[in-house]
């Protein structure tokens, strides 16, 4: 094998290459391989100004072979970002719930709730709460913890920072509980 052989791109010279290969000015590659090159929009744009007919067709192909597939590919899109942030599923909706809540003539409790909504573990969450703020802190139900205090302001602060995974935008402020 030849120093030039080896090297040569494209089409080799003794092959029949059928005369319908056309070759993408934006990638170089024969069209077809257009929708791997990263660039694929880009090719796009170039058939769409140089090739409109094969443009058409790319465009046929892309609404029905892949059933749906436009839409999938939108919506990973859009999602880049917001996944990074918020890791939302779509196994229901997820919220913290914060409130504050009489307790004797002066003193006050916080509730939360919802923390297990973030497949957190409810007596984790309440040592963890106790320890922070150094004070009473017990799991009271289902998703519920009372924190022997009012903390309620600095857990909008403490939830995120001890569990990254709960945004500050999913803690709701309930407000205070009337008796
Ligand atoms: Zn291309």
């Amino acid at each position: 094998m030849t120093e030039t052989s080896r090297l040569a791109m494209g089409p080799k010279p003794g092959v029949n290459y059928p005369l319908d290969v056309l070759y993408c000015g934006n990638c170089s590659m024969p069209i077809e391989y257009c929708e791997y090159y990263p660039e694929y929009e880009k090719c796009k744009q170039w058939l769409e100004r140089n090739l409109p007919s094969e443009f058409e067709k790319i465009k046929v192909n892309d609404d029905t072979t892949e059933g749906g597939g436009d839409e999938e590919k939108k919506r990973q899109k859009r999602g880049g970002k917001g996944m990074m942030k918020t890791k939302k599923k779509d196994d229901g909706p997820k919220q913290v719930c914060v409130s504050r809540a009489p307790r004797g003539k002066k003193k006050s409790v916080t509730v939360v709730t919802g923390m297990s909504s973030f497949g957190i573990d409810l007596k984790v969450a309440a040592k963890f709460f106790g320890t922070k703020f150094a004070c009473g802190s017990s799991v009271t139900g289902d998703d519920e913890i009372v924190i022997q205090g009012d903390v309620k302001d600095d857990l909008f602060d403490v939830i995120p920072e001890k569990w990254p995974e709960i945004d500050e935008d999913f803690i709701e402020d309930l407000g205070d509980q009337k008796r």
